[in-house]
């Protein structure tokens, strides 16, 4: 089931989430919820907050081209347990600040634990776009957005052109 998206500004993107403490059927469900609403939308990373669920949950798929195999990636708790000193500067966009790019500076290489959808520990290290995606989509889970990296002035920019297209989308529902 394809789940609504929260348009930035909400308060439950600036928030900190909970661990995932029991993975139930339902939080898997969530997981299948979100990576339909991930590939729909399209996008490559999607994290719980920003369908409102307000737990360590993210999924990603960084595959490119349709000729290559998807690779859907689900991570309960994902944390870094090391970052690269090298650099990778992307230009990022976001599902919840639709058709805002930026660019931004992270580490090139990153290495995250999760727990998968079989409650199974996993070790990853992640480079390149990859390794973007699942730091972006762990900032998710801290109430952090990539705009938060952009200087005050265009960050407020892109807030506002925001603000401008919530009271639209909230006007074409009446
Ligand atoms: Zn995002």
């Amino acid at each position: 089931m394809k789940r609504n998206i929260l348009i930035h500004p909400d308060p439950r993107l600036k928030k900190l989430c909970e661990p995932v403490a029991d993975l139930s059927d339902e939080l898997r469900a969530l997981a299948d919820d979100m990576l339909e609403t991930m590939y729909d939308a399209p996008g490559i990373g999607l994290a719980a907050p920003q369908v409102g669920v307000m737990q360590r949950l993210i999924v990603l798929d960084c595959v490119k081209g349709e000729s290559e195999a998807p690779r859907p990636l689900v991570m309960f708790n994902p944390r870094l347990l090391a970052s690269s000193d090298e650099t990778n500067t992307y230009e990022e966009g976001c599902l919840s600040i639709p058709d805002q790019y930026a660019e931004v500076t992270r580490p090139k290489v990153v290495d995250v634990e999760w727990i998968d959808r079989d409650g199974k520990v996993k070790t990853e290290t992640f480079d390149g776009l990859w390794a973007t995606c699942v730091q972006h989509e762990i900032d998710h889970l801290d109430g952090k957005l990539f705009i938060d990296y952009l200087k005050p002035l265009k960050r407020q920019m892109i807030t506002r052109k925001m603000v401008k297209l919530k009271k639209e989308l909230a006007r074409e529902k009446v």
